[in-house]
């Protein structure tokens, strides 16, 4: 028998990624928002601003080293 790494993924449990369209805290402008979990040791809760009107951005500090 082979075991696979030693994480147990909790049963049912599902991250939250959910896309939505809310104003841009910039312009006012329909902008794409993005709420999502990530696992990294500890969960990690994160919302990110991409905004094709005025090019606003904002969330992505989780990117950096
Ligand atoms: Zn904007």
């Amino acid at each position: 028998m082979r075991v696979y790494g030693g994480c147990i993924e909790p049963g049912g449990y599902e991250l939250e990624n959910e896309r939505v369209t809310a104003p841009c805290p910039d312009c006012g402008k329909p902008a794409r928002h993005h709420h999502f979990e990530r696992a990294e040791g500890s969960l990690n809760r994160y919302h990110t601003i991409d905004c094709d009107h005025c090019g606003h951005e904002s969330g992505y500090d989780f990117l950096m080293p």
